[in-house]
């Protein structure tokens, strides 16, 4: 019996928030804290699966037609995602296994995307396939994660799981899935901290999708929208929210020139004007996590720091000079 053993890690995103669902551009990083999944084929036409973050084991057929269903919840996003790569072909047909991670849970650092990528690539080691590429893989966990939560995310977080590179960021087109790595020169060191857990992303997640849609069936793809089309809205807020998702995909061009010409304080700059933006002109910020940004740009050596994820509650980056 052979066991199979897979990791997939964290991300943090350096900047560009809530830029992927309407195909824009961003700048994550993978941790090195990362999620492990271990286990054998069974060949019983049945997944078990347990978390040692979990009380609760699952079991559910191999072929589930509808893993939003499983319980206990936290199985959903296995479930979404064996469903996934069977659809890609990927036939595994039962198995057993147990996840673990060194990850916060729900806090911004993508334990949930992490999982996904660690189910894709516990399958396809299992059957030995090598038919479904990493882009494919995260696009597929990007489908799972949104049958398995209901919330309509973009494509950043798994696609930076399933490609990045430690030492570097991830550049990527949300757009087209392209994704260049960025390395981190060793003048700076990447500092995440946890503040708060989130509480009620879902709603408000998606309430920022659907005023990005409206947004664009107005100015048109919000990903090439320039400043003078977000002055044609009427509507404050989503004048606001345009302003936020244009100005952002421009600071994530220039944070990828500041890395490539070495200049750390521009991208420190870029970074505390990201979180100024998500927390005035996109609101997803709360007082809790702008208080610990502040506090971080009040230590010595800290060049920026923002909120990093889908806000209300999570983490925050920082970047300073090294020692
Ligand atoms: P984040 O991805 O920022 O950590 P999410 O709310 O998107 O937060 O995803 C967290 C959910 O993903 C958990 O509530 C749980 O259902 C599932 N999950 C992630 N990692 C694990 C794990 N190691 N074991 C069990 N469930 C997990
Ligand atoms: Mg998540």
């Amino acid at each position: 019996m052979t066991v199979v053993r897979v990791t997939a890690p964290g991300r943090v995103n350096l900047i560009g928030d809530h830029t992927d669902y309407t195909g824009g551009l961003v700048l994550p990083m993978v941790l090195e804290r990362r999620t492990v999944m271990e286990g054998t084929a069974t060949g019983d036409g049945l997944v078990r699966v347990s978390s040692a973050d979990e009380s609760e084991p699952a079991c559910f057929p191999i072929d589930i037609a509808e893993p939003e269903s499983v319980e206990p919840g936290w199985a959903r996003y296995v479930a979404g995602m064996v469903r996934e790569m069977r659809l890609l072909g990927v036939m595994v047909d039962g198995f057993e296994a147990h996840v673990t991670t060194d990850l916060p849970i729900g806090s911004g650092l993508s334990s949930s995307a992490a999982l996904e990528i660690a189910v894709g690539r516990f399958v396809r080691e299992l059957v030995g396939s090598d038919s479904v590429d990493d882009v494919s893989m995260a696009v597929a966990a990007q489908r799972a994660e949104h049958r398995a939560s209901g919330v309509p995310c973009g494509i950043m977080d798994q696609l930076c799981i399933a490609v990045g590179r430690s030492g570097s960021a991830t550049s990527i087109d949300c757009h087209d899935l392209t994704f260049r790595h960025v390395p981190i020169p060793d003048s700076i060191e990447v500092d995440v901290r946890f503040v708060v857990h989130r509480k009620l992303v879902g709603s408000e997640y998606a309430d920022r999708v659907a005023d990005c849609r409206r947004i664009e069936e107005i100015v048109g793809p919000l990903r090439s929208a320039r400043p003078a089309d977000v002055d044609v809205l009427r509507d404050d807020r989503l004048r606001r929210r345009a302003r936020h998702v244009v100005s952002e995909n421009q600071r994530v061009r220039d944070a990828i020139d500041a890395l490539g010409n070495g200049d750390v304080t521009e991208l420190g700059r870029l970074m505390t004007e990201s979180h100024h933006s998500l927390a005035r002109d996109y609101e997803t910020s709360t007082p809790v996590m702008d208080e610990a940004v502040e506090r971080l740009l009040r230590e010595p050596g800290v060049l920026g720091a923002r909120m990093t994820g889908g806000g209300f509650g999570g983490c925050v980056v920082a970047i300073r000079h090294r020692g």
